[in-house]
């Protein structure tokens, strides 16, 4: 699909101009407006409201520094970032990512995104990113602490339980929600739910840890039975070795499917018996060392040098969880080679457009990490209502009601994809599902 809209057209050329050095972002816009051209043509009066100049402009963006103390005594500086995106449907929502390649334009394609993919959920959670080009890695526990610390003592003025409530992205897990938790409650002196994916000793919801990846797996599921297949039974190959790709393994391989890979910016690693998810963990979770390790204590697996060969292994079913545009182009057309029908997103936004029209150009079934991945947020609403509550749900509970969450947004993927005659073109119809909540509610607040 191209896009021919003339008025989306010469709102991407003002977005372009606008924003120059934002490739990411560009191209996250570029995605949406595509699929959002029929609804354009058909409902003159969002145009007029002017929801698209206002959805492609952050309602408020942050940027601050972060100095902090290493452990040799040296003072360093990171950048800080908050993009508070969008509130039209509730409280800015979305993780914080430590990554040194982080910057205003992965920021910014993250919170776009992030405003569809919440309105998707049916929870009232409106889109927000934040993070900082810190790296976690090689950092003793004081350094990530300090640098959390330091992080948190500017961003605290900035976010709320209702307000913004920011969670974890790459480089973002208990232990730094947790210091990040710690550093906001002394400084407000208050204890609240403004962060997601806290401890479960201090208001964390049981089963976030898990719900990036087993709602990935839900959402596939439900994607699979609606074209007459399930998993059980495929071959999968995961990217990533981290939260999403850790919990997508599990549950993929508890539905049947045989899961033969995972991998992380420097390699990859082929198990042909499939992953041994406890070792996996112990590795990733407990000790935090390189993925590569797996083959010292499982010598019949193989790893191999390079992230992006991953995608040349054989499989039915492939699920990037890594990062952006980490599948590009050559690598979908290495998956289609090698009889790969279906590829659905953990990581937000890992297919490059030219590796998403190989998808649509060799029939593969597509998820979209909008709606696919939206688990992870689902649950973070959920772990919002719980602290509202002051109560906990069970594990069962809560995975109960992630599955459901699932459930719904494929439908709704679906439903849409058919209502604007792209039957099977799930990304077009999670754009626009997405999309509309947001408009609707958009044009009701008036131009504000
Ligand atoms: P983690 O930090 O737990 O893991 C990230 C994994 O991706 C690591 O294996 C890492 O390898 C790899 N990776 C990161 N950057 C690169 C890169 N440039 N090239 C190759 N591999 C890379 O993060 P998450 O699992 O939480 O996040 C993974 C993806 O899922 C991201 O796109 C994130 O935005 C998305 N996501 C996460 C959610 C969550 O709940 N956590 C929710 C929805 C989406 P290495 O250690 O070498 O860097």
């Amino acid at each position: 699909m191209k896009l021919t809209n003339q008025y989306l057209l010469s709102v991407l050329d003002a977005v372009e101009k606008r924003n120059p050095n934002e490739p990411e972002f560009i191209q996250a816009v570029t995605e949406v407006f595509v699929t959002l051209q029929p609804v354009i043509e058909k409902r003159p009066d969002i145009v007029k409201s002017g929801v698209i100049e206002r959805l492609v402009e952050p309602e408020r963006q942050i940027i601050f520094r972060v100095p902090w103390i290493d452990d040799n005594g040296n003072v360093q500086v990171n950048r800080g970032f908050r993009v508070q995106f969008n509130s039209a449907i509730g409280p800015y929502k979305g993780g914080i990512r430590l990554h040194p390649s982080v910057n205003l334009s992965i920021i910014k394609f993250l919170g776009f995104e992030q405003t569809f993919k919440n309105s998707l959920t049916t929870l009232p959670m409106g889109g927000g990113k934040g993070g900082s080009d810190f790296d976690p890695k090689g950092k003793s526990d004081a350094e990530i602490m300090k640098f959390c610390q330091s992080f948190m003592t500017e961003l605290y003025r900035h976010i709320g339980p209702n307000l913004d409530v920011p969670a974890g992205d790459i480089g973002v897990g208990a232990r730094e929600v947790g210091y990040m938790f710690g550093q906001y409650k002394r400084i407000q002196n208050e204890f609240t739910g403004v962060l997601t994916g806290k401890g479960l000793t201090f208001g964390g919801s049981l089963a976030r840890t898990q719900a990036t990846g087993y709602g990935l797996c839900y959402y596939t599921e439900e994607m699979l039975k609606a074209n007459g297949k399930s998993l059980k039974g495929q071959t999968v190959v995961i990217s990533g070795s981290g939260n999403v790709a850790i919990y997508a393994c599990e549950k993929a391989t508890e539905l049947g499917a045989k899961v033969v890979t995972l991998s992380d910016s420097n390699g990859y690693i082929y198990d042909k018996d499939g992953i041994d998810l406890k070792l996996v963990k112990q590795i990733k979770e407990v000790e935090r060392k390189r993925i590569a390790e797996y083959i010292k204590y499982k010598p019949s697996a193989e790893y191999h040098e390079g992230s992006k060969g991953v995608w040349t292994v054989k499989c039915d079913i492939a699920l990037p969880c890594a990062t952006q545009n980490e599948l590009d182009g050559e690598s979908a057309k290495a998956l289609a080679k090698n009889g790969c029908w279906c590829v659905a997103e953990g990581a937000n936004m890992p297919s490059t457009p030219e590796a998403i029209e190989t998808y649509f150009a060799s029939g593969m079934l597509y998820g979209p990490a909008k709606a696919a991945n939206a688990g992870g947020v689902a649950t973070s609403g959920l772990e919002m209502t719980q602290n509202s509550m002051r109560l906990s749900w069970t594990f069962e509970e809560v995975d109960e009601k992630l599955k459901g969450i699932m459930k719904s947004i494929f439908k709704a993927c679906d439903d849409y994809s058919k209502e604007y005659g792209m039957p099977g073109n799930y990304m077009a119809g999670a754009n626009i599902a997405g999309f509309m909540k947001v408009a609707e509610a958009m044009k009701a607040q008036g131009a504000v």
